[in-house]
This record gives structure tokens, C-alpha cells and sequence, in this order.
């Protein structure tokens, strides 16, 4: 599902921040990525989404090469790939349900369809009664519940997250992760970056850890 072939990405101020990256994750996987501050995991995750493009290497996702997508195709692409975010980059000048439906409208669907797939997304994380507040009343768990709702409504097959608890207490962490548990278990492919190594032994999936740049470890950890 996806796979990186010797992949470096150099930046434009000289550093090199992946070296020479293989693996692959099959689809259905559950996999997290871990390694010190500067490791490359945010870099790794940008060139899945297309943030980013290698300077060496390819990564292929669904199949299909990244590197010959033209600029075009880019949009369409995005929409198998849901993001969340540590910080979950919500709008607070909106409801919940608007920032769940914004990037169905974006893509054009019509205002009956929106509705109908915001509200199965709200209800996947428990906040379907949630929807006409304003986010910034939520608490912490909610607000990146909504962010993962907004990840997911567009049914991607790859939902990446990086540092999704990382502002999180223990216990909303492990809510927030059987929520991601839950989408995998219905197929969706999930890699997740995380230096919570507390976690990643209670998760029990595969880890992949990079150091600078480069993958160090490969395997479940315990
Ligand atoms: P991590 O997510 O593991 O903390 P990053 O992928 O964010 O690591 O960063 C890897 C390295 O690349 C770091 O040394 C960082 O400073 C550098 N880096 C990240 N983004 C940029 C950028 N846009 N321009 C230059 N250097 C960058």
C-alpha cells in the first residue's frame, strides 16, 4: 500500500533529513513511526502526502508511483489520504460540522451528501450530538476526535497521523488510539508517528524507527 524505494529528501538548506529509506506496509497495516526530535518522521509523512517530494527514490501509494502524478492529479490523490495532526488545525470561526464538511466541499459534493457524510463521520468518533458547537468548547480529546472526523470523511484508504496525542493524557491517548484501531479493523491503513514509547509497547503493532534519517528499527517493540 505504501512503499518507499530508496527515498532521501534533502531540503533546499542542505540538509539531509531522510537517507536512503526502504519499506512497505501492506494494506490493512497498522504501523507507527517513531525516532528522536529531527529523525524524519514528519519529513517520511510529507511525502506521502505529497507535501514534500523526494530528491532521490520513489514512494508508491495504492500502486501508483508519486513522483509521476502530475500537479493535476494531486487533489484527487489527496482525498485517499486523510492527515491528523497533533495540533488538529481545526477552525474555531466555524461549527464542527463545518470543519468535518470542509473538505467534502472542496471537493464539489452536493449539500445532501455532505450532510449525510459528515454526520457518519461525527458519529465513528462519538460526536454526533456535537455538531452545531463551536469547536473551541471541546475539550482536548473532542476537539482531536473532530480532527480525525474531518481525516476520515472522505473514506480514505491511508490515514496518517502525526503525534495525535502528543498534547493528550494517557487515558484520552488510549481513547484516541482504539479509534484509529477501530478504522483499521474496517481496512483503512493507518501509520501513526509517535515518540511515546510507553505506548507504542501497549499498541502492539509493528514500529518502524527511524534515526537520522535512516530506518534503525524495524518490528514490534517490547
Ligand atoms: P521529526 O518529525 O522526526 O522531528 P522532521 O522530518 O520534522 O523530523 O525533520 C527532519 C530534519 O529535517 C530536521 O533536522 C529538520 O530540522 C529538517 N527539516 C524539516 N523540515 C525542513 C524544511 N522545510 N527545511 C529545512 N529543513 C527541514
Amino acid at each position: 500500500m505504501i512503499r518507499f524505494d530508496n527515498v532521501s529528501k534533502r531540503y533546499a538548506s542542505g540538509h539531509e533529513a531522510l537517507t536512503r529509506v526502504d519499506f512497505e506496509v501492506e494494506r490493512g497495516e497498522m504501523v507507527f513511526l517513531t525516532g528522536h526530535s529531527g529523525a524524519g518522521k514528519s519529513t517520511l509523512m510529507k511525502l506521502i502526502m505529497l507535501m514534500e517530494r523526494p530528491t532521490q527514490g520513489q514512494v508508491f501509494v495504492d500502486g501508483r508511483n508519486l513522483n509521476r502524478l502530475s500537479s493535476g492529479q494531486i487533489p484527487y490523490y489527496r482525498r485517499n489520504v486523510g492527515v491528523v495532526f497533533q495540533n488538529h488545525q481545526l477552525l474555531f470561526d466555524r461549527s464542527v460540522f463545518d470543519n468535518v464538511a470542509l473538505p467534502l466541499q472542496i471537493a464539489g459534493n452536493t449539500p445532501a451528501e455532505t450532510g449525510r457524510r459528515v454526520r457518519a463521520a461525527l458519529d465513528k468518533v462519538g460526536l454526533l450530538d456535537k455538531e452545531q458547537q463551536n469547536p473551541i468548547v471541546l475539550s482536548g480529546g473532542e476537539q482531536q476526535r473532530v480532527g480525525i472526523a474531518r481525516a476520515v470523511v472522505n473514506k480514505p484508504s491511508v490515514l496518517l497521523a502525526d503525534e495525535p496525542t502528543g498534547n493528550l493524557d494517557p487515558e484520552l491517548s488510549a481513547e484516541i488510539m482504539n479509534l484509529f484501531r477501530q478504522f483499521n479493523e474496517v481496512g483503512v491503513t493507518i501509520m501513526i508517528a509517535s515518540h511515546d514509547l510507553e505506548l507504542l509497547k501497549r499498541m502492539n503493532k509493528r514500529v518502524l524507527g527511524l534515526s537520522h534519517g535512516q530506518v534503525a528499527h524495524d518490528g514490534v517493540l517490547w
